[in-house]
């Protein structure tokens, strides 16, 4: 929760006043503008609503993180402040930083890709993407540090001036946003919507500023009440319906669900004092079986240790690679980020098939996959904060965290 050092003040310690009115509010009364300052925000997705979002937290004295690995376009210029050609996130970083210098970071990334650990000491999780595939690892997120999660979205139809905003909290006894979720809403969700890929190619937001203002508007209120703390009870297990047509405002309650399909897990990590560029799927064995050790056994009698699998959060290990031009197929075990080898037979970059994966993969086949003395980060981990769950016959499973 607290400023990393290596961001600046914002020139809002201080007592050029400019923060005396916003303290005069019931929402940032006593000690929540103190927190909120304090805080840093992950915001996912800047598009119409992240960057209005943003701009606007980072005025009111925040912290923000922002992760999109969108390139600006001309259809964007008409509601988003981003240039054509540009990573929307680094557009609205220095929109927030010319505002309050050094209120915001840019992460052009795929947050997918992203380590948990980078989210271990924010205060708030902020889903502007509006992406269904998003939807459960942000809850697993923000469940596992126990940190809430604001999820801002506006119908992109374009026939409706209809948007909302859903406050869940899993990790503090409170609903996540997957309670009242199917199996099949969360990882099928074709029959609503276009297939995942499709829709993150595409993403089509049809939605104009003045309802992203509304919902943008609901969504810092309920910010700097959860960061704050004042008022935070009356939001948290509820989602409001923003209808700019009829007009009207409707809150709906969430109610948390014990067999919630996220299982509503805590992290619970170990944390290595190393990096995922800095060592191999051989040390990381090595690494676990100290980890697991350290564990009392879950049973009288404790397993075999050589029976340690390992399982990497986000990043099965996709097992071989195709060509598009001449079919040919190769075993080249990587995540999906590892990126794929030149066809030997035509020269064109392969692709890797993602319908043969490993969940989780133990030191035998790390072995016969050539793997033993690849690097965690070329084998395509995040290169910061990866998480690893470690287990072995007879232990309790181990979560290690990369640096
Ligand atoms: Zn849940
Ligand atoms: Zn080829």
């Amino acid at each position: 929760m607290s400023n990393p050092d290596h961001m600046s003040d914002n020139g809002r310690s201080s007592d050029d006043g400019r923060f005396d009115r916003l303290r005069a509010t019931t929402t940032f009364a006593g000690e929540a503008h103190n927190r909120w300052t304090q805080a840093t925000l992950a915001v996912v997705g800047v598009g119409v609503l992240g960057s209005l979002f943003a701009r606007e937290a980072s005025r009111s004295g925040t912290h923000i993180d922002l992760y999109d690995f969108d390139i600006g376009e001309a259809h964007n210029k008409g509601n988003q402040p981003v240039e054509v050609g540009e990573p929307k996130a680094e557009a609205i970083a220095r929109l927030c930083n010319s505002i309050a210098p050094g209120s915001a970071r840019a992460h052009v990334e795929d947050i997918r890709h992203v380590g948990p650990g980078s989210f271990e000491h924010i205060a708030l999780l902020v889903d502007s993407t509006d992406d269904v595939a998003l939807a459960l690892p942000l809850t697993e997120l923000s469940n596992g540090w126990g940190v809430p999660l604001l999820r801002l979205a506006v119908d992109g139809s374009g026939r409706l001036e209809l948007g909302r905003v859903l406050v869940s909290h899993g990790g503090q006894g409170r609903a996540c946003q997957v309670c009242a979720s199917s199996w099949n809403d969360v990882f099928d969700p074709g029959a609503r919507t276009p297939c995942i890929g499709a829709q993150r190619q595409q993403a089509p937001t049809n939605a104009g500023t003045a309802l992203a203002m509304s919902v943008a508007g609901l969504g810092l209120l309920y910010a700097q009440r959860l960061v704050g703390g004042n008022g935070s009870d009356q939001i948290l297990d509820g989602e409001v319906i923003v209808d700019l047509d009829t007009p009207g405002i409707l809150p709906m309650k969430l109610r948390r669900n014990e067999e919630c399909l996220s299982g509503h897990k805590r992290f619970d990590p170990t944390h290595l004092d190393r990096t995922a560029a800095g060592t191999t799927i051989k040390e990381l064995f090595w690494l676990a079986r100290i980890a697991l050790e350290n564990e009392p056994p879950a049973e009288s009698e404790s397993g075999p240790l050589q029976e340690i699998s390992l399982a990497f959060r986000g990043h099965p290990i996709l097992l071989s690679v195709v060509c598009r031009g001449c079919d040919l197929e190769l075993v080249r075990p990587g995540t999906l980020w590892r990126p794929a080898p030149e066809c030997p037979e035509c020269g064109l970059v392969m692709e890797r098939r993602t319908d043969a994966a490993l969940d989780h993969m133990n030191q035998a086949q790390a072995r016969a996959l050539g793997l033993a003395d690849t690097s965690c980060a070329a084998l395509g981990l995040p290169t910061e904060g990866a998480l690893v769950t470690a287990r072995a016959p007879g232990h309790s499973p181990v979560q290690l965290m990369f640096a």
